[in-house]
């Protein structure tokens, strides 16, 4: 069966396969960031991160948090569940960094007391603005019971990921998720969880392992994707 090109975003293409219960995303290896001000390519990012979230997305499902991976399919692609996505980021932080440094003024590295949940609306056109649940309601972006099962799901994915990536000698920083409703109403964590959309110290040198290095021009970013992939999957991609 053809697949057909349905959307296409900054890092994944999104395909109908005929199936009417799933698609297919695949992963590029173009990298953005500031808002897409900055472009470039991170060698073969697109298949490290598939298959990154294709070894995290499974282990969360049984942790009981249910999530949007139905298989992988080549070594850049997955089958996903069809999810009506909250058009909401959600942010979870253990320590300060990236935008938060310069909001609250704390220095980057700086421990929170617990896990800071924000909520972005997902506007390429505003910025991606930051939002509180006033907003979040008045825009009618989620219902209350969504909302909650959302953030009640992305603070246990923070509560499974923080111990997981800490026996890797990896500091889970911050993350960001996305989630949808599928059609039985339940609510599944969507996107994909990789170096592109989480940061990630090494424990021991608090040396950068994620898409800060490209941010920030720090080199070695194709080592670093490599490094961490294998730290955490156990093995190496395949191309
Ligand atoms: N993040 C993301 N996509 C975005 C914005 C942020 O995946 O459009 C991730 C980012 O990689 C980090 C976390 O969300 O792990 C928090 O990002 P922050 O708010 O600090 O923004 P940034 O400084 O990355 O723009």
């Amino acid at each position: 069966m053809e697949w057909t090109r349905i959307y296409e975003g900054k890092a994944k293409i999104l395909y109908e396969t005929g199936e009417s219960e799933s698609f297919v995303q695949s992963f590029k290896d173009d990298a953005t960031a500031f808002n897409a001000l900055k472009k470039g390519t991170i060698l073969h990012k697109g298949p490290i991160n598939c298959q990154f979230s294709s070894t995290l997305f499974p282990m969360l499902e049984n942790k009981g948090i249910p999530t949007h991976f139905l298989g992988r399919v080549a070594p850049n692609a997955m089958k996903i569940r069809r999810l009506k996505m909250v058009p909401l980021e959600v942010v979870v932080r253990n320590r300060v960094a990236g935008s938060l440094v310069k909001r609250l003024g704390l220095n980057e590295g700086t421990e929170l007391l617990h896990p800071v949940l924000e909520w972005y609306y997902k506007r390429d056109d505003l910025g991606d603005p930051i939002v509180n649940r006033d907003h979040i309601d008045v825009l009618r972006l989620a219902s209350h019971a969504v909302l909650a099962e959302v953030e009640r799901l992305a603070r246990k994915t923070n509560d499974v990921l923080v111990p997981f990536f800490a026996g890797k000698d990896i500091l889970l920083v911050d993350m960001k998720l996305e989630f949808g409703v599928g059609e039985s109403g339940k609510v599944c964590l969507g996107d994909e969880i990789s170096a592109d959309t989480c940061r990630f110290w090494d424990s021991k040198t608090l040396d950068k392992m994620d898409k800060d290095r490209f941010r920030q021009d720090l080199g070695q970013v194709e080592e670093h994707y490599l490094e961490l992939f294998r730290r955490v999957v156990g093995h190496d991609p395949e191309f």
